[in-house]
């Protein structure tokens, strides 16, 4: 993509992904079941010319799996990074950003830091809320700051280029989707699960505001989530998602409908010009190792801690 950059922006950033600016805030304010215009079957999105996809899969043997990504990136699949749904992400009085370094002592969460190389970085994580909101790590840092310690704005992404913080999500069948801008340094981490599936559009559409990212140059991972092997959703939900994210974003099988979260975001990263995009094939809820909420239950089911940070001082430029 060709576009200049100041045109971009007076543009809302829509421009760079192909799509025009009043379609993509039409998506980014809706559910998918309010939705009767479907974003992905607009001829303005152009299918990126070569689009390199790769997959992986997830052991899930140690605390923390070092994901293969051109940022760092993590996630926590064991014991040591639970995180509990009712357990804060913050340490007291941080302030929205926790000091890893000063994690308690036993604090699973410190174990975690440790393991991820991330001792000392600041954590950075938003009040997960199934939207397509994302913000600037310096919003959610300003956030914290007005209201107080551990307050953190309603958003389901954080973009940024500090290689100091770490910008997180948490997930239980959800997919958390990581970003990468190769050549500006700049990452994304994003919650994006059925309701919030075009959260990844937004996000490079922040990146573009931001930074002048152009999708080509913005590596996108689509981490654990649960697949279309277990994701039975109701026929009404289904076919909403397939009028929004295509036809193959939903199969039948005996009668009953699954979600397919893989093909939807795949499909819309193609469309937006993303070139390498890499695919987590474990299912958290039949695979072994990953926590789910559908296998384990609303009562007694644990996260996982997605995480990814800036580079330092390593981009292409
Ligand atoms: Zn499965």
């Amino acid at each position: 993509m060709n576009r200049e950059l100041d045109k971009v922006g007076r543009d809302d950033g829509a421009q760079c992904l192909g799509v025009e600016p009043s379609r993509l805030r039409s998506l980014k304010r809706r559910g998918v079941d309010d939705g009767s215009d479907s974003l992905y079957d607009s001829a303005h999105m152009p299918k990126a010319q070569q689009t390199r996809v790769s997959r992986f899969s997830i052991e899930a043997r140690t605390a923390v799996e070092r994901l293969p990504f051109s940022a760092p990136a993590f996630l926590t699949c064991a014991a040591a990074g639970d995180m509990k749904p009712q357990e804060p992400l913050h340490a007291p009085g941080a302030g929205g950003e926790t000091p890893a370094g000063e994690t308690p002592a036993g604090d699973p969460r410190g174990q975690v830091f440790a393991a991820a190389g991330a001792a000392g970085k600041r954590l950075l994580s938003v009040k997960q809320e199934h939207t397509r909101e994302v913000l600037t790590a310096e919003e959610v840092a300003a956030y914290a700051l007005e209201r107080g310690a551990g307050s953190r704005p309603e958003a389901d992404g954080i973009v940024g280029d500090d290689p100091e913080l770490l910008l997180a999500v948490t997930v239980a069948d959800c997919m958390p989707i990581y970003l990468h801008d190769r050549r500006r340094g700049a990452v994304g981490m994003l919650h994006s699960g059925w309701k919030g599936t075009g959260i990844l559009l937004g996000a490079l559409e922040l990146m573009c505001r931001r930074w002048g990212s152009t999708p080509s140059e913005v590596s996108v991972l689509l981490g654990p989530a649960i697949q279309a092997c277990c994701y039975e959703v109701d026929a009404e939900r289904a076919r909403g998602f397939q009028t929004e994210f295509g036809e193959e974003s939903a199969v039948q099988r005996a009668g009953a409908w699954y979600l397919d979260l893989q093909t939807a975001n795949r499909a819309l990263a193609e469309r937006a010009g993303v070139a390498e995009i890499s695919v987590c094939t474990n299912c958290t809820c039949c695979g072994e190792g990953l926590f789910s909420y559908r296998r384990e239950g609303p009562e007694g089911y644990r996260r996982m801690l997605a995480a990814v940070q800036a580079p330092s001082g390593n981009t292409d430029e």
